[in-house]
């Protein structure tokens, strides 16, 4: 935790303010008193930290980035990461099962309509639900470009067919920001996102993937087959997925 605290004349300053300091301070207490004794038991194990999340979802330490107007504290990415930084400290697999929500829903906050925003946020406000951020393919990591999902509009829904791999609490989420292609002959250009319920007809957890790390963070593999979502439930235009 070397931060730079002074400041020379005229120079730019990299110190925390009080309100940022006493956030990692807050953060840290917590992992020390709530993460790390159940680190080395949920690690080996592979347990899903639930207990955790709801206590640090009590604390105000997940859905950090939620606006104001949709009961959150609007904290920035860098608010966010001192707070990831510490909750990792006490277990990276703890850490990233609250930290990785954040990604999940963070799309709907970038890119979703007032309307969006206000369907999607607020529950997360109010419990501790998870959301996952479902772009990786068995054949597509680095390269989003080879996704092979593919969204296809029919009438007022979009039908959703393709595999999804290695997805951060996929086993848990209430539901997904998912990326998809709307238009093949257009590679990147042509991918869509979607906000997709876990619990639509035809989404398929596939398997809980083990690790050698991060045991306690849920990585699964999930298919989504013929699944249908209302077209308000696409995020942005068609094929501004890879913006978003
Ligand atoms: C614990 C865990 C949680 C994850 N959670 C999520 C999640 O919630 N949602 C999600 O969508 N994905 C998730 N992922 C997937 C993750 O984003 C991908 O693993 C990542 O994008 C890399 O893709 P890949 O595994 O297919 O590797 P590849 O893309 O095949 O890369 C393999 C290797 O090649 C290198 N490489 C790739 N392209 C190039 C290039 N052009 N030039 C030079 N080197 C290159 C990479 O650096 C890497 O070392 C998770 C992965 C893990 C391990």
């Amino acid at each position: 935790m070397a931060i730079v605290e002074q400041t020379v004349a005229g120079g730019v300053s990299f110190a925390l303010t009080d309100e940022q300091k006493a956030l990692r301070e807050l953060a840290h207490e917590f992992a020390e008193k709530e993460i790390r004794p159940k680190e080395r038991e949920y690690d080996e194990h592979s347990i899903h930290p639930a207990d955790v999340i709801a206590k640090a979802h009590e604390l105000g330490l997940m859905n950090v980035h939620v606006p104001e107007a949709y009961g959150g504290l609007a904290l920035s990415a860098f608010e966010g990461m001192l707070i990831g930084e510490e909750l990792c400290w006490g277990c990276s697999g703890i850490g990233t099962a609250i930290v990785a929500n954040g990604l999940g829903h963070g799309p709907v906050i970038v890119a979703g309509t007032e309307e969006q925003q206000r369907e999607w946020l607020p529950p997360l406000v109010e419990a501790p639900l998870l959301t996952s951020f479902a772009l990786t393919e068995p054949n597509a990591g680095s390269d989003v470009s080879g996704i092979q999902t593919t969204a296809v509009r029919d009438g007022d829904e979009y039908v959703i067919n393709g595999s999804k791999m290695f997805i951060t609490n996929a086993g848990y989420a209430s539901w997904f920001t998912l990326f998809a292609s709307t238009d093949k002959s257009q590679g990147h250009r042509g991918l869509t996102a979607f906000i997709v319920p876990a619990d639509a007809g035809g989404v398929v957890l596939e398997q809980h993937l083990d690790k050698m790390g991060q045991r306690s963070t849920d990585t699964s593999a999930v298919a989504f087959q013929d699944v249908r979502v209302p077209g308000a439930n696409r995020l942005g235009e068609e094929g501004e997925g890879f913006k978003i």
